[in-house]
């Protein structure tokens, strides 16, 4: 199996081209960014603190995530409820941030993403996936983006699915993400240290796209 693992900061533009270049490449798209987040919606839902692992630990065993690729993408259930649209708001970004922070939370969740790289060739998005979940991964890469450019496609994304967003919210949300993301103890996002830089501020969705797909063909010594 080959497994690209795609990390980087919130609204780096990950999710989008993962799954254009996982399309291309005929590769699972995996997010795992929605793992955490469906853990968020159920925490939120049975009111409690997302922030309190004395709170969170004990019901872990009853959380039962699973997911589902299709060709539209990767569908999240939460206890076989389908939550896929329950999870994008700024609410759940948040839970989701802060529930990661939990060693146990973590450890939940890594068998079910090492599982999916076993029995697939995936590109696996998320903060640790080539420093913790995927360390043998064939392929590292850390997608960034200036914070205020990561803001305006966030911006531009949550209106385009119908949502309200305000600039000046988003990157605040987007800053206070970025640093309880590279600040805890577990599994902090890093950039791994054999992981190729990728810095799309100034690049097109395009042009990161064929880059990503470039640098997997190379390994798989596939001429494009
Ligand atoms: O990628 P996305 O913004 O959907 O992720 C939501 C939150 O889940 C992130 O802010 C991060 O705290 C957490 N996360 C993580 N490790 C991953 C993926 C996401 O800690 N592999």
């Amino acid at each position: 199996m080959f497994a690209v693992a795609l990390d980087g900061p919130s609204g780096a533009g990950k999710s989008s081209i993962a799954k254009a270049a996982a399309k291309e490449l005929g590769f699972v798209y995996v997010d795992t960014g929605a793992l955490y987040r469906t853990i968020g919606l159920y925490l939120l839902e049975h009111g409690i603190d997302p922030k309190n692992a004395a709170q969170v630990e004990p019901v872990l065993p009853e959380i039962q995530v699973e997911l589902a690729h299709d060709p539209e993408g990767q569908k999240m259930f939460l206890c076989g409820r389908e939550v896929t649209g329950l999870i994008r708001t700024p609410e759940i970004s948040m839970a989701a941030s802060h529930c990661s922070a939990h060693p146990a939370v973590r450890a939940f969740l890594l068998e079910l993403q090492r599982e999916l790289a076993r029995k697939n060739n995936v590109l696996m998005d998320g903060r640790d996936i080539g420093t913790v979940v995927l360390p043998e991964a064939q392929l590292k890469v850390f997608l960034t983006a200036s914070p205020e450019e990561r803001a305006r496609r966030r911006v531009k994304q949550l209106r385009e699915s119908g949502q309200q967003a305000e600039y000046e919210e988003i990157l605040k949300d987007i800053e206070q993400r970025d640093y309880q993301d590279t600040h805890r103890e577990t599994a902090p996002l890093k950039q791994a240290e054999d992981a190729v830089l990728l810095d799309t501020t100034e690049l097109s969705f395009e042009e990161v796209v064929q880059r990503l797909v470039g640098m997997v063909k190379q390994l798989l010594g596939v001429s494009n």
